[in-house]
C-alpha cells in the first residue's frame, strides 16, 4: 500500500480546509489536503459576513475570490408578513473591520479557492476519502484514504486539521459528537433562474423573510443571474407540507407575502433539498495530533449565516497554532484555541436562540430602534464577535432580553 508523509494533513477542501492549507503551505510546511468529492461540488452556505474576509485577506486567497466578481452584500435586510422592515448596513457597525462582503454560489467559490491552491504548488487529492485514522500516544497518526476505486493508501501525519464538514469526520471516528443548544430546525432550499430580478439594489439584496417567529425564508441572489431561496422552521411544520420536494417548496413560497410574486412560476434549477437536525456539537476542539475547524467542530443554525465565517475562523486560528507548534513554541490549546473558539460561538448562540425566541425580530421591527444599539448588534452580525467593548458582545447573554423587554414595554405603552 502506498504511503506518504507530511507534516499537516487538512480533510475537507472547502473554506475551513482551504484557509487553513493556504496558511500552513505559506509557513513552508509539507501538507495534503484530501477531499471526498471533485469541485465543482454543491454545498449550501451562500451569504457570507464580513469576518471572514480578515481571513481570506490574511492567507492570500482574497485576489482569486474578487477575481469572481461575485455578488457583494454590504448588509442584511429583515422583512415580515406585516409590512415591516430592518435593514443593517455593514457600514453602520460598532466594531471597525470589513464592511462588505459576498454573496457566493458555493461551488464556484469553493473551486475558485482550490485552483488558487493548486497554482500555489499545494497538494490537493480530490475524490479521496478519509475512512480511518490511527493516533500513536504522541499525537502522530496514520490517516487510510480510499479512492472511487476502492484502492487505499495511508498517509502519515504530525497534525490533522479536520475540516470535513458534515462528514464530520474524526467527530465520528473518535466519538467526539456531542448534542447541540440550538433548538432543532429543518430546512427545504434550491436554486432558481431569477427571471423576475426587480432593477437595482432591491433585486440584488439579501433578505430574511419572517413568515413567523420560527419559520423564515432566505432569499440570497447571485451575481450569475441565478438565486438561492429557502426556508427554515420546525421540523413537524415544514414536515406538515405535502407532495413533492418542489410542490412543498412552491406551497411554501405562498407564505411569503414580499417574495410570492417574484418567484411564482419560475423553474428550480434542482429539486429542492431537505435537511433537518443540522445544528452539531463537539466534545472537545482539539486533541493530541489534531484540531477540529469549520462544520466538523460546531454548527449552530443558518439564521445570520455563520457557518463559513467560523469555519475560516477556527481554520486560520488552527493552523496559526499547527505552525508554532511544530516550529517549536509552546500552545496552550485550552485557552487559545478552544476558549477563544468558543467565546464566539457562544455570542453567535444567544443571537440564534433569540431569534427563535422572538427576542431579535422585536427589536430588529422597532419602528425606532436605537441607532447605537442597532450598530452594536450589527457589529455581531458582521461577525465581529470576539470585540468586548461591544456590549452586545460582552453581555449578550443578558442585553437582548433585556432590550426586547424595554421594547415590548415601549410598545405596550409602560415604559
Ligand atoms: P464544508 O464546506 O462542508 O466542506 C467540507 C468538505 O469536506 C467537503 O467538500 C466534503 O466533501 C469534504 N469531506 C467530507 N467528508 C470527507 C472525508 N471522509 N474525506 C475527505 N473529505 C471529506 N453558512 C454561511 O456562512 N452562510 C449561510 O448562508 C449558510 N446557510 C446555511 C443554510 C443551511 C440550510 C445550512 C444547513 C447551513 C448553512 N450554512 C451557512 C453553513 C455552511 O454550510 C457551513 O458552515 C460551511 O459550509 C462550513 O464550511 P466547512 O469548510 O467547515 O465545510
Amino acid at each position: 500500500m502506498q504511503n506518504e508523509i507530511v507534516d499537516v494533513l487538512v480533510i475537507g477542501a472547502g473554506p475551513s480546509g482551504s484557509v487553513a492549507a493556504a496558511y500552513l503551505h505559506k509557513q513552508g510546511l509539507k501538507i495534503k489536503v484530501v477531499e471526498k468529492n471533485s469541485f465543482p461540488r454543491f454545498v449550501i452556505g451562500e451569504s457570507l459576513i464580513p469576518r471572514c474576509m480578515d481571513h481570506f485577506e490574511a492567507v492570500g486567497l482574497l485576489p482569486c475570490l474578487e477575481a469572481e466578481k461575485f455578488e457583494i452584500k454590504r448588509g442584511a435586510r429583515f422583512v415580515n408578513g406585516k409590512g415591516e422592515m430592518c435593514n443593517f448596513d455593514f457600514s453602520e457597525k460598532y466594531t471597525d473591520g470589513w464592511d462588505w462582503t459576498w454573496q457566493v454560489p458555493r461551488a464556484d467559490f469553493d473551486k475558485a479557492m482550490t485552483d488558487e491552491l493548486q497554482q500555489w504548488g499545494v497538494d490537493i487529492d480530490f475524490q479521496k476519502e478519509v475512512i480511518a485514522v490511527d493516533f500513536t500516544e504522541d499525537g502522530a497518526s496514520t490517516t487510510t484514504i480510499k479512492d472511487v476505486d476502492g484502492n487505499e493508501s495511508t498517509i502519515q501525519a504530525k497534525y490533522i486539521i479536520d475540516s470535513s464538514g458534515w462528514g464530520r469526520v474524526l467527530p465520528r471516528l473518535l466519538d467526539l459528537d456531542a448534542p447541540s443548544s440550538i433548538p432543532k430546525h429543518a430546512t427545504i432550499f434550491t436554486h432558481v433562474k431569477d427571471i423576475k430580478r426587480p432593477e437595482g439594489r432591491e433585486g440584488t439584496m439579501i433578505t430574511f423573510d419572517v413568515v413567523d417567529t420560527e419559520t423564515w425564508l432566505w432569499v440570497i441572489p447571485f451575481s450569475n443571474g441565478d438565486c438561492s431561496i429557502g426556508y427554515v422552521g420546525p421540523i413537524d411544520y415544514l414536515a406538515s407540507f405535502e407532495g413533492t420536494p418542489t410542490e412543498k417548496l412552491r406551497e411554501m413560497m405562498k407564505l411569503s407575502n414580499y417574495y410570492f410574486e417574484r418567484f411564482d412560476g419560475v423553474d428550480y434549477k434542482f429539486e429542492p433539498r431537505q435537511i433537518k437536525n443540522f445544528s452539531a456539537s463537539v466534545k472537545q476542539l482539539y486533541g493530541k495530533g489534531y484540531a477540529l475547524t469549520g462544520n466538523s467542530a460546531e454548527f449552530l443554525d443558518p439564521v445570520f449565516s455563520s457557518g463559513v465565517t467560523f469555519a475560516t475562523e477556527s481554520a486560520h486560528l488552527a493552523a496559526q497554532l499547527i505552525s508554532k507548534e511544530l516550529k517549536g513554541e509552546s500552545v496552550n490549546w485550552e485557552t487559545q484555541y478552544k476558549d477563544y473558539i468558543m467565546y464566539g460561538v457562544n455570542v453567535f448562540s444567544t443571537y440564534v436562540k433569540e431569534w427563535y425566541t422572538g427576542n431579535l425580530q422585536k427589536i430588529f421591527f422597532h419602528p425606532t430602534i436605537n441607532l447605537g444599539i442597532k450598530e452594536q448588534i450589527c457589529a455581531v452580525l458582521a461577525g465581529y464577535v470576539w470585540d468586548k467593548s461591544n456590549p452586545f458582545v460582552k453581555n449578550h447573554d443578558r442585553l437582548v432580553k433585556t432590550v426586547a423587554r424595554v421594547t415590548e414595554m415601549e410598545q405596550e405603552g409602560t415604559a
